[in-house]
């Protein structure tokens, strides 16, 4: 059996060969050791570690496993995933929205960070957790799906009142940028975490295209653990990235591609 596994700064994830396929499990960083438990009861098994959270795991393993860089693992993650889906792209940009967003121009074997932000996950859970006391991510998202960001957020037209804009006036001049004051105390929870999802997603997916001015390619294949069941930063993601003349992909497990990664490492 090879397992592969991206510990990273909010989830495990695991991917491991049985019966011909890959399995996938994902555990909440706080239960690391439970994984490590897990690892240490497995007879004949190969395992390689990556993700900023791999030195701790290795710390409560009984034998020593190998370990790799978290985007080198990202990188042979998303080649095979890409595969499995039947394309043969050879120059793309991977955005990989976890805690954080970090950014990479692959070419064939090459890879290269562009950047990232510190707008991500965590923040999607963070600041809505602090607008709203919510905590469980799939009861925000949810709630997210049914919000509304008018109220909230300041568009373009909103600014160039009267006139016409030199942009499209549908875009956002600014996240949370209507005056607030007078309705704070009415805003739902769904518009609350809509707009906090409108934030992530609009922040991610410019600076993605951005970064894309500096790959040769203009398909832009969005990762991480953020997008799973989150259909609506899927949408605001999606909508910017063809605006702004780039092709969105979202992989398929694509939030275990550094645990892929690391297992296929193993020969
Ligand atoms: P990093 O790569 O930055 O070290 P990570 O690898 O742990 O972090 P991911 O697993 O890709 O990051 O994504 C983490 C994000 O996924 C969380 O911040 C949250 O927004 C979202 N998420 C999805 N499912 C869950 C869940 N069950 N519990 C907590 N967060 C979740
Ligand atoms: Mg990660």
């Amino acid at each position: 059996m090879r397992v592969g596994i991206d510990a990273g700064g909010t989830l495990v994830k695991v991917a491991y060969s049985e019966d011909s396929g890959i399995r996938f499990a994902k555990y909440p960083i706080a239960e690391i050791e439970r994984v490590a438990e897990w690892i240490n009861g497995l007879k004949d098994a190969e395992v390689c570690v990556t993700g900023g959270k791999s030195g701790v795991l290795k710390s409560f393993l009984a034998e020593s496993v190998g370990e790799m860089v978290e985007f080198e693992a990202t990188r042979l993650g998303v080649q095979f995933l890409l595969v499995q889906m039947g394309r043969s792209d050879d120059a793309y940009l991977v955005t990989n929205v976890g805690t954080g967003t970090s950014i990479h121009c692959i070419q064939g074997n090459m890879q290269e960070r562009l950047g990232g932000t510190g707008i991500g996950g965590g923040t999607l859970i963070g600041l809505s957790h602090l607008l709203t006391g919510l905590t469980d991510f799939d009861e925000i998202v949810r709630l997210a799906s049914q919000g509304s960001r008018e109220r909230i957020d300041l568009k373009v037209k909103h600014i160039y009142e009267g006139k016409e804009p030199p942009i499209s006036g549908e875009l956002t001049a600014s996240n949370f940028g209507q005056n607030l004051f007078s309705v704070s105390g009415d805003l739902s929870k769904e518009e609350l975490l809509a707009t906090v999802i409108g934030l992530v997603g609009e922040t991610v997916s410019t600076i993605s295209v951005q970064a894309a001015r500096h790959c040769r390619s203009s398909t832009i294949i969005y990762i991480g653990s953020s997008f799973i069941g989150n259909s609506l930063l899927k949408e605001v993601v999606e909508s910017y990235t063809i605006l702004r003349g780039s092709t969105p992909l979202f992989l398929e497990n694509g939030e275990f591609s550094g645990a892929v990664g690391a297992m296929i490492s193993l020969h």
